[in-house]
């Protein structure tokens, strides 16, 4: 998502930056820019819209003679997409382009603010100019130091500094790597954006600094020099396809928000696109592991509000059951791969009773897709870890509009679920930017055995899957509860320190579930809640951004999936390759 590229070396930086702009386009953006600079001259072209847009406009343009520039694609956190807050900015002496999101931005603007600065932009990575402009003493790095102790949240930046013919560097829960060239060296988000130039680079660690030179690098870390490993890039293995993440999980993590726009433009543009389900009496929701768990949000949002009896059910099981079917019933089949042998089965054995089938898929060629009645797909992308993420979501966004669109139908509901899913990717940035916060909770659990996670109605079923994914890639044992059950036999496992995720969203049931949470604390339960207001008085707690009842899950079990992946990183786990797992389970 979002993308940078910077060039210092003995060519014109134009193509270079261009071209890197054009490969880094795959991971979503609203706006472009670069920044050129031949010793105090920095000269900046923006424009929102395609690289193609900006490429018009560099084109167009009488460029200054340069061998050093940046350049960025944005995808708009704080401010609109407009060319004023396109990257990149400059304030004073500095000029950034910067991927991610400053949490302590709106605090830091107003201090300035006071102090006598005038913004031009929205953006907090005004902010951040605004602070190495302030802080910058002719020395870069001292400089940059001071301001990343300063600013709290995700960055990748690149830096220029008009004094000083070098290019600079620094992340922090975002990626970005230095290419390594012959007379030349480069900054990118990842290799891909580099790749026509050079297949050497390093990964750029947290908090290390990059000082650039066309034919040197110093890395520095706390004001100490870091020797650092030259890794060579084969771009076609899959390995090198991570993007500077550490692994597939968390790159698919952080997809979620592009591939979720991607998958609800045409039904948001047009939602009867979607299949009109309100002429079922009944609806199956057939599927195997998380795409299940899916399918359980997707019942609870169907019968909830749109009023339709669902049964939900493991495809194993399904296959082999005596099912009542009549001509008003509905099967949806949701499968990643489409290929998932027991969901096949199922399907084969609803299309020959005669029933319609829908499937929700990813792979558009696969049996699934080819041989279902009628198929809505997600725009996923490849998905390479083995525990599934962004597919996930995107299942449940499906079925969420499926659900809003049939209570709409049906004149059940008139709230405008569409406009606020427009502006679901950008909340969801927003919630996954929280790296922090969500290392400091794993970091709580990670040495526990047993773990339970409790919600009730769709905060179960989002409990599901928070537990789910756990195992999958932590190998803790967990177990999902619906938190008023627990009391009936479960709660004797509670202890001292015996971790309790309580997910609680639905305003309905909230207060009910804070009792069920009483229970496990005095109990002496390590209480972590998940929610969308605050609920004080609990050992954890995280907070997501409020919306209507169709859309929060999609906030909600991110942050449970980033907690898994944090949980299994401190285990050491295999965590794109979980033991004993495959992708596409295409046995029985
Ligand atoms: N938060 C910054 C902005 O809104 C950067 C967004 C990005 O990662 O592109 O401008």
């Amino acid at each position: 998502m979002c993308g940078i590229i910077g060039y210092i070396g003995k060519n014109h930086p134009k193509e270079v930056l261009v071209k890197g702009l054009k490969n880094l386009e795959y991971r979503g953006y609203d706006s472009a820019g670069i920044a050129l600079k031949n010793k105090e001259e920095v000269q900046i072209i923006k424009s929102v819209g395609k690289v193609v847009d900006l490429e018009t406009k560099i084109n167009n343009s009488k460029l200054i003679d340069s061998n050093i520039g940046i350049a960025h694609t944005r995808w708009a956190t704080h401010g609109k997409p407009t060319e004023v807050n396109a990257h990149p900015h400059q304030v004073g002496n500095v000029t950034i382009v910067h991927n991610g999101i400053i949490e302590n931005a709106l605090e830091l603007r107003e201090e300035l603010i006071n102090e006598g600065v005038k913004f031009n932009s929205d953006t907090d990575t005004e902010v951040v100019a605004t602070l190495l402009n302030k802080y910058y003493d002719g020395n870069p790095i001292n400089t940059i130091e001071k301001v990343i102790r300063i600013v709290k949240g995700s960055y990748a930046l690149g830096i220029l500094f008009n004094d000083k013919d070098v290019l600079y560097a620094t992340r922090k829960d975002s990626p970005l790597i230095v290419g390594i060239g012959d007379d030349d060296n480069f900054i990118a988000s990842d290799i891909a954006a580099i790749i026509n130039y050079t297949n050497k680079y390093m990964l750029l660690e947290e908090g290390e600094i990059a000082e650039i030179y066309s034919n040197s690098i110093n890395i520095v870390k706390d004001g100490n020099e870091v020797e650092k490993e030259i890794l060579i890039t084969n771009i076609s293995s899959m390995d090198n396809d991570k993007c500077g993440y550490d692994h597939y999980m968390v790159k698919e993590i952080m997809e979620e928000p592009v591939v979720l726009e991607k998958t609800f433009k045409p039904y948001l543009d047009n939602l009867d696109l979607l299949p009109d389900l309100t002429k079922y009496e009944e609806i199956h929701i057939v599927a195997c592991g998380s795409a299940m768990y899916a399918g359980v949000i997707g019942s609870s949002l169907l019968e909830e509000y749109a009023n339709t009896r669902v049964y939900v059910e493991v495809a194993s099981e399904y296959r082999y059951k005596n099912i009542i079917y009549n001509n008003k019933t509905l099967v949806i089949l949701i499968s990643q791969s489409g290929e998932t042998a027991d969901t096949i089965a199922a399907m084969r054995m609803a299309n020959e009773k005669g029933v319609d089938t829908l499937a929700i898929v990813n792979v558009k060629t696969s049996t699934i897709a080819r041989e279902s009645s009628m198929q809505v797909f997600i725009e996923a992308g490849p998905e390479i870890a083995v525990a599934t993420t962004k597919a996930y979501i995107l299942q449940v966004g499906i079925l969420s509009l499926l659900a809003y669109k049939t209570a709409y139908d049906k004149k059940l509901v008139d709230i405008d679920v569409v406009e606020e899913a427009r502006g679901l990717p950008r909340l969801l940035k927003e919630v996954l930017d929280r790296r922090d916060d969500y290392l400091k909770i794993a970091k709580s659990i990670y040495e526990k055995e047993d773990i339970f996670f409790i919600g009730r109605k769709i905060d179960y079923a989002i409990s599901m899957e928070g537990s789910l994914k756990l195992k999958e890639v932590s190998y803790i044992h967990s177990e999902a509860y619906q938190a008023g059950e627990l009391k009936h036999g479960t709660i004797s496992l509670i202890n001292d320190g015996y971790p309790v995720f309580a997910i609680i969203t639905d305003d309905k049931i909230k207060d009910k579930t804070i009792s069920n949470v009483e229970e496990v604390k005095s109990r002496g339960a390590l209480v972590i809640i998940i929610s969308n207001e605050e609920i004080k008085g609990y050992d954890l707690e995280i907070v997501v951004p409020k919306i209507n009842s169709f859309l929060q899950p999609i906030l909600v079990v991110p942050v449970l999936q980033l907690i898994a992946y944090e949980v299994a990183k401190l285990r050491n786990c295999d965590i794109d390759k979980p033991k004993n797992l495959a992708k596409s389970v295409t046995v029985e």
